[in-house]
């Protein structure tokens, strides 16, 4: 009987701490935000992201089973900046109550310039208010890549203090990693003359790259993939390309990659590969992490810059 008593308290106790070790369920809103969870987070976090490799956020619809997710959820990811025009919703219909963090909060975040520009020549046809007025892609600057990192730390020793020693250690090390990544696409990018580094992509996701690092980029979208270029644009952009003789033109893993083999014909350029922009790739390839993004992206934009 003695011998039953105590084993029914050690297993009393072995359910307790079971449950106490059980991992901090958190869903992030795409890929990128999950890669940066996992690394932070390491064996004391469970992440499921919302919008999977090759995904576009800006246009997901989320599906009932994303609902379920959030409404289990200890901790959400975002990146903010109205990149996730989605998430509100989806918040509200899971009825989740949770902590939510805004990754890019800190980020000085770039304005929307050339519309403006437009809407003075009276050719404005977006609506000022809706999403796009504010450039979402922050991680496309490594130095914001960090900030993400610290808003994550602290996120998860918040929500989770027991294991703040880990995320903390953890996220040091990340953020190292960031830095020492920083330094080399610099590196990389100043190999190339500074007069070559012009390069065509389908949508405007590079500001941020482009500002950080010396790269000029042009897109025939905007910001948001929801947008349609006018031929008038898609145009005058053939037109730049041919007067600039620009030969580096890249397709994103996340957009129709038609528009811009249409464009790379009719200016005679040639599509000099894939970038990976809001999205990572599957497991697996170059580009399936944050920092593997942009180890495909540097030397893929500087042997085609080399072309320019
Ligand atoms: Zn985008």
């Amino acid at each position: 009987m003695r011998f039953f008593v105590k084993t029914l308290i050690l297993s009393l106790v072995l359910c307790a701490s079971t449950a106490w070790a059980e991992p901090l369920r958190v869903v992030a809103s795409f890929s990128i935000m999950g890669d940066m969870v996992k690394n932070v987070g390491g064996e004391d976090v469970v992440v499921t992201t919302l919008v999977g490799p090759d995904g576009d956020a800006h246009v997901y619809e989320p599906t009932p089973s994303d609902a379920k997710a959030v409404s289990n959820a200890q901790l959400l990811v975002v990146n903010g900046l109205h990149f996730e025009g989605w998430m509100d919703r989806l918040v509200q219909s899971a009825g989740y109550r949770g902590e939510i963090v805004v990754v890019s909060q800190g980020v000085t975040p770039r304005q929307m310039q050339e519309e403006h520009e437009d809407a003075a020549h009276g050719e404005q046809h977006h609506d000022p208010h809706h999403h796009g007025t504010i450039d979402p892609h922050a991680w496309q600057d490594l130095a914001n890549g960090v900030i993400y990192v610290d808003n994550l730390i602290a996120a998860l020793v918040k929500v989770d203090p027991d294991h703040a020693e880990a995320y903390r250690r953890r996220g040091a090390a990340y953020r190292a990693q960031l830095q020492d990544t920083d330094r080399w696409v610099r590196a990389q990018i100043a190999t190339v003359p500074a007069v070559q580094r012009r390069v065509i992509t389908s949508h405007d996701a590079f500001g941020y790259f482009s500002a950080a690092y010396g790269v000029e980029f042009l897109a025939p979208v905007g910001w948001n993939t929801e947008n349609e270029p006018s031929a008038k644009d898609v145009a005058r952009l053939i037109r730049q390309i041919k007067q600039e003789k620009t030969r580096a033109l890249f397709v994103e893993n996340m957009s129709d990659p038609r528009l811009i083999k249409r464009i790379a014909r009719e200016a005679g350029g040639v599509v000099g590969g894939t970038l990976y922009s809001d999205a990572l790739a599957p497991a697996g390839q170059t580009g399936d992490s944050y920092i593997g993004m942009f180890r495909h992206n540097v030397p893929a934009l500087t042997a085609a810059m080399a072309q320019n």
